[in-house]
């Protein structure tokens, strides 16, 4: 269990959001969530769904404070009674977060839960309890989870987050009610961007877009210095393009884009971006209008090399990176994925 990392959330926020208001967007989600608190008909179990980074924790932290916030305003919490405080200083200790260790929830860390919740509350009138990344939880982890949905003792609530409820076993969806949270808009990112980090409208525009509705992620790339990254990445899609076929794996691999050091999150961060950039290929070819090219700093380029490409090999070569990136999700030696996808795109280059 880790209660240390409970001021910086999904989204990667520093500061603590502790009202509705503060929340970007999700709408619906947060009125659910206050209409529970307006009624105070509260259910033992909530499965918040949804892409990461889009406010699910947050929203987690925000009903929770509400909930024992000794001196609430309206839904929201007062921020200063002492549950408040203990919150936003992350080391309340009714509010538990699960999150994986390595790749996976353990069953120790379900009986953990399952022994805490054999006490009342410690300091306030509900215990909650957040599995973060639900999903993977193992198949012993899945069971004893479900013991505890079964019959959760007076005064606990479980708060399952996962980015569908498909990921789950159907016996534990039944047992939550369901709260989805959509991407948000590439809009509401670029404007959060400029208020909080200063960012000038041409860098939050294209973190916007290329997070695709993920806030959290877009604060990721941009702490991430994602665009001296996103340089080097494309300048080895450039070297994947205008290697000759066949001695490219041998002689020019050092100059291309296998680097042995690179790590799995490096190497599918790459492909994202990659591609963005098959896709601007492709708009250009199909005459979309610029405003929706994602890599608008690169625009002349983007359109002079376009022509290179059939649209059918621009189509391949992103289906060639879409099976990259499941296999790189599973057990596969990333080097050979990379190597297996470039040599293909290399193939269906100009
Ligand atoms: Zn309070």
């Amino acid at each position: 269990m880790n209660t240390s990392d409970q001021l910086q959330d999904q989204a990667g926020l520093r500061v603590p959001v502790t009202s509705f208001a503060q929340l970007l967007g999700q709408k619906r989600a947060k009125k659910f969530v206050q209409n529970l608190l307006y009624r105070q008909k509260i259910a033992h179990a909530y499965l918040f769904t949804g892409m990461p980074g889009i406010g699910k924790t947050t929203l987690a932290r925000i009903f929770s404070m509400a909930l024992n916030c000794e001196s609430p305003n309206g839904v929201d919490a007062c921020g200063h009674c002492r549950s408040c405080r203990q919150m936003i200083r992350g080391n309340c200790p009714d509010f538990i977060t699960v999150q994986p260790e390595g790749q996976i929830i353990k069953i120790d860390q379900i009986r953990k839960i399952q022994q805490s919740f054999n006490f009342a509350p410690l300091s306030g009138k509900y215990r909650v309890c957040l599995i973060q990344q639900a999903n993977k939880m193992i198949e012993e982890a899945s069971n004893a989870f479900l013991k505890i949905l079964e019959e959760p003792p007076d005064g606990n609530i479980l708060i399952l987050c996962a980015r569908e409820p498909l990921d789950l076993l159907p016996t534990i969806v039944s047992r939550c009610q369901r709260v989805p949270f959509q991407p948000l808009s590439t809009q509401k990112i670029k404007d959060w961007l400029i208020k909080n980090n200063g960012l000038d409208e041409e860098k939050a525009l294209l973190l916007a877009r290329i997070s695709e509705g993920s806030l959290g992620r877009a604060i990721q790339n941009w702490e991430s210095d994602f665009f001296s990254r996103r340089q080097v990445w494309l300048s080895k899609l450039k070297n994947v393009f205008e290697a000759s076929p066949g001695i490219f794996l041998s002689m020019e691999r050092k100059k291309t884009a296998i680097d042995k050091t690179d790590s799995k999150e490096t190497i599918s961060n790459m492909m994202e971006v990659w591609e963005t950039w098959y896709r601007d290929l492709l708009l250009i070819r199909a005459k979309v209008p610029n405003h929706y090219i994602i890599n608008s700093d690169f625009l002349s380029r983007l359109k002079k090399i376009a022509g290179n490409f059939t649209i059918n090999n621009i189509l391949k070569s992103l289906t060639i990176l879409n099976q990259a990136q499941i296999e790189l999700q599973g057990m596969r030696n990333t080097t050979l994925v990379l190597e297996h996808a470039i040599m293909n795109l290399n193939r269906l280059a100009g």
